[in-house]
């Protein structure tokens, strides 16, 4: 029989509601998996119970360490419980640290543990079937929800679910960094920016020591030019800067010309990929010591995030 290792770590998916309408974390590991009928032995580690607003990076390296330990003890695959709101940050310092064929499958739930009808169950049953399956060696880390797989870059929580590029299993072409210790990932910022905006909330980043800012800029890669000449002193003090867009599904084509002065002050173009991801795969490049320029050439372009045509 496959063996499968449950990592919970709290989400939607295991909250009941208090006498005050708040949703918090109160089901175990063994409570979610005391129904799964899926011909799997299934193992449960409770490692977190929070919600995923509360999640560290120091939380993704905890995680990291028991799928190495399932690994070890010679699991089938590993399937960790999380809650939405931070579930595509989490997927995607995995994907970008995981190595080998191990299966390790997120999943999660848009509705309380103990509503009618809660979605958390069914979809753990997908996760676990999943990560059990011989095909899915090598699909890495996905996550899983609503019937979807997903791979991690370019996902994206909407207010209707999930929006990313679904994967079908078996091996796939992986982002990898190498086995980068969040911990130790040094401060990278996201900045907003809008009509009006000036320098004083990057410089304060900048001060407080961020070595990467993801700046969350308007339409197709654009600024205020109090922010572009922000940009200029972070680049010049050796901060890596970002441009990602505050546009869902926008591209970044830096075709404007304060994008273009962005650019020619040292900013990076993030392609598609939006700002919290952005925020993750600078974190990532930056702890691995690897050139940011081409970690995001590679990597930001998700094609399944673009814009649909504008006519
Ligand atoms: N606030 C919850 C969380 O991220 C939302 C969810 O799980 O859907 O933990």
């Amino acid at each position: 029989m496959s063996r499968v290792v449950v990592v919970t770590t709290g989400g939607t998916i295991a909250t009941s509601t208090g006498a005050d309408g708040v949703a918090r974390p109160t089901q175990t590991g063994d409570d979610l998996t005391a129904g799964l009928h899926t011909g799997v032995d299934v193992d449960v580690v409770d490692l977190m119970a929070v919600d995923s607003s509360q999640v560290q990076p120091a939380d993704w390296d905890r995680m990291r360490a028991a799928v190495a330990s399932a690994a070890r003890a010679g699991a089938d695959g590993v399937v960790i419980t999380h809650g939405t709101d931070t579930m595509e940050e989490t997927a995607l310092w995995l994907e970008l640290t995981h190595h080998g064929d191990l299966p390790v499958v997120l999943t999660g739930a848009m509705r309380s543990a103990d509503a009618e009808d809660a979605d958390g169950p069914a979809n753990l049953h997908d996760a676990v079937t999943l990560a059990a399956n011989p095909d899915a060696r090598g699909i890495g880390v996905v996550v899983t929800l609503a019937g979807t797989i997903w791979q991690p870059l370019g996902l994206t929580k909407t207010g209707a679910g999930f929006v990313g590029v679904d994967v079908t299993p078996g091996p796939r072409r992986r982002p990898s960094l190498g086995e980068v210790i969040a911990a130790t990932a040094p401060r990278v910022d996201v900045v907003a920016t809008y009509a009006g905006s000036d320098a004083v909330a990057l410089d304060a980043c900048v001060a407080a020591g961020a070595r990467g800012v993801v700046l969350e800029t308007l339409g197709s890669g654009n600024a205020a030019h109090a922010v572009i000449e922000g940009v200029r002193r972070a680049c010049a003090a050796g901060v890596a800067v970002v441009l990602s867009s505050r546009v869902p599904g926008a591209r970044v084509t830096v075709g404007y010309g304060p994008g273009r002065m962005l650019v020619d002050a040292g900013a990076v173009v993030a392609a598609t990929l939006p700002p919290p991801q952005s925020r993750v795969l600078l974190a990532a490049a930056l702890t691995a010591g690897q050139p940011v320029a081409e970690v995001f050439a590679r990597w930001s372009d998700v094609p399944e995030v673009r814009p649909a045509a504008v006519r």
